[in-house]
């Protein structure tokens, strides 16, 4: 698997391997050797997790290490012709300082909500895994960071789903996630909605518009009779026209979905009906059919 070099990644990587930025390969690889030697994955499975981390940081590193010492070589070369312009211009750290001002990455995860909560929003509760600061003062010897400054802990968060949330909708929980020891803050959480099907009703949401598919029978589709549609609110008396086609549709104004966050845009309610027939009838049922056949028969071609 090969990922994009990110600069901000490599230090990260660096620093929890306590790897110094300007290694080369041999001693990356040294430092893992005993890293694993230390694991031992494979006489001792409660350190497999540990082990995937440093094999993930591991791999990023020999994968980008030409890049990053191209990139810190570069930036030490402009480093040297700068400060004889501007002697108190240090590149170098200003570079870091950079990559430090990146983002925190977000926590980023994907959650199921109910058909109905997305449409008409709410409130859920969740539990995550967060980083908070350790609260020790010199976390170099901490056994219980691991020399991080910064422990795992499952916290329950409570957060709002805006009306008319979609499927796959990115909802962030500004300064929420894991907690950043150079900024002093928090970093986001990104929710990913996850939209549980409506198990009730089966609408398919499309945009802001709700789709059902309402099976009739077939006296009702011929006759046109008063049937019972369902919507969100509750039901509609509906009356079908005669002569109702198969997959015929009709638009119900503004019983959809609502535009994100907006209570006052509504999509449509579409609803196509399928016509159904019962595989198995009585005996009067057939006898009336019967009926019917024949006052039908000449009308219908004969091959
Ligand atoms: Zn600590």
């Amino acid at each position: 698997m090969t990922s994009n070099f990110n600069f901000h990644i490599y230090k990260a990587y660096c620093n929890s391997l306590n790897i110094q930025l300007e290694e080369k390969l041999p001693e990356i690889k040294r430092v893992f050797r005993e890293k694993v030697k230390r694991l031992r994955p494979d006489i001792n499975p409660e350190s497999a997790k540990e082990f995937g981390k440093i094999k993930e940081a591991y791999d990023y590193l020999v994968e980008h290490n030409a890049k990053a010492l191209t990139t810190l070589s570069n930036s030490r070369k402009y480093s040297q012709t700068k400060t004889r312009l501007e002697p108190d211009f240090d590149f170098l750290k200003s570079f870091h300082e950079h990559t430090d001002n990146l983002p925190t990455p977000p926590i980023e995860l994907k959650v199921g909500i109910e058909f109905e909560l997305c449409i008409f929003g709410g409130e859920k509760t969740l539990n995550v895994d967060i980083l908070n600061p350790c609260g020790c003062l010199v976390y170099h010897s901490c056994p219980k960071c691991r020399q991080k400054g910064l422990v795992k802990e499952n916290k329950r968060v409570s957060f709002k789903i805006p009306v008319g949330t979609s499927d796959q909708q990115v909802l962030t929980l500004k300064e929420l996630g894991h907690y950043d020891l150079k900024k002093k803050k928090r970093g986001d959480i990104h929710l990913i909605v996850d939209m549980l099907p409506d198990l009730r009703n089966h609408f398919t949401k499309i945009n802001t518009d709700l789709h059902l598919k309402l099976e009739i029978d077939y006296t009702q589709a011929i006759l046109g009779k008063l049937i019972t549609i369902p919507t969100l609110e509750g039901f509609l008396r509906y009356n079908l026209r005669q002569g109702t086609q198969n997959n015929s549709k009709e638009v119900f104004k503004e019983l959809g979905a609502y535009e994100f966050n907006d209570k006052y845009k509504r999509g449509d309610l579409v609803v196509s009906f399928i016509i159904k027939y019962d595989s198995v009838i009585s005996e009067e049922e057939k006898e009336l059919l019967e009926k019917i056949y024949e006052l039908r028969k000449d009308k219908l071609e004969d091959w």
